[in-house]
């Protein structure tokens, strides 16, 4: 029988909080639970944000909070060779395309369109759609614009990935006790429009690092918080554009602060270590995690 195997994933760009501890405490208990593994890694691409003094802290708070994990951890920093072959890949299929908009000529864009009254799609996270432009560029014209150097990101072309892809996604969002429960949910990806898979300083994104590492390190069943819910759709057609398996999920519930709003790297007072400075023990903060609830 092949082993679960859970992860998890934070980035080093600021201090854990209760909603982390939340994470990795479910991820701990459910790889307990079926036998698994529980697998650290570090989501770093970002070098302007992730610091050194940010990983160790990530370290000390999981050991505090009775968190283990296998080494080595790995840093995504370290592969960025692996998520550029893969980008590659889909460079030769015509699924990407360099994208050279900056935030600010995609809200003018919009603004625009918005005053001739058209009603702008978001994506579930309320950001504006890429207007993809760029995306029905000659290949002469593009080349032009990139021997003229501009910045510019590698969007995926949503609508060509989709074509390619063929066939309706979905996911399977486990439930119960052991996991052993799912649901077959509807994927829609479409939502997102041309999500970036890798960005104008950074050799890859978020969406293309974590799809590669799961797959790569084995992950079987994705635990994490619900705010990555519809994101769950990007990762499934990913994982069919580059052949990859697709895990089970389980998006748990998200702690929120005393405001009702998801808690936030600036939270200071429901920072681990602070909790910790303060005297709280780690059983005070599961318990402040509401562990039981699951
Ligand atoms: N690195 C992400 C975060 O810190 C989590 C990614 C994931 O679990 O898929 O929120």
């Amino acid at each position: 029988m092949n082993i679960p195997v859970f992860r998890f994933a934070p980035s080093p760009n600021g201090l854990l909080h209760l909603g982390h501890a939340y994470s990795a405490l479910v991820d701990q208990h459910f790889a307990e639970r079926l036998g698994g593994r529980l697998l650290l890694r570090l989501e770093d691409i970002d070098a302007a944000r992730c610091t050194p003094e940010y990983e160790a802290a990530i370290f000390r708070d999981l050991a505090w909070l009775g968190i283990g994990w296998e080494n080595p951890v790995r840093r995504q920093s370290d592969h960025f060779g692996e998520y550029e072959a893969a980008l590659n890949r889909l460079r030769k299929e015509e699924l990407v395309y360099p994208a050279s908009m900056s935030r600010g000529e995609v809200r003018a864009f919009i603004a625009d369109r918005e005053t001739a009254g058209e009603n702008w799609p978001r994506d579930p996270d309320g950001v504006p759609l890429y207007p993809g432009s760029d995306r029905r560029l000659s290949g002469r014209k593009r080349a032009e614009l990139l021997a003229e150097g501009i910045p510019f990101a590698w969007r995926l072309d949503m609508a060509a990935a989709l074509e390619r892809v063929g066939a309706k996604l979905s996911w399977s969002e486990l439930s119960g006790a052991d996991l052993s429960a799912s649901s077959c949910i509807e994927a829609r990806p479409q939502d997102w429009g041309d999500v970036i898979l890798a960005r104008r300083d950074v050799p890859t994104s978020y969406h293309l690092s974590v799809v590669l590492d799961d797959a790569l390190q084995g992950v079987t069943h994705v635990v994490r918080g619900m705010d990555l819910y519809a994101a769950t759709a990007v990762h499934r057609v990913l994982q069919e554009l580059l052949d990859l398996p697709a895990p089970g999920y389980r998006h748990h519930r998200l702690i929120l602060g005393p405001d009702g709003r998801k808690l936030s790297k600036s939270f200071q007072d429901t920072g681990i270590a602070a909790l910790r400075e303060q005297g709280a023990t780690p059983e005070a903060v599961r318990r402040m995690a509401g562990l039981e609830e699951g």
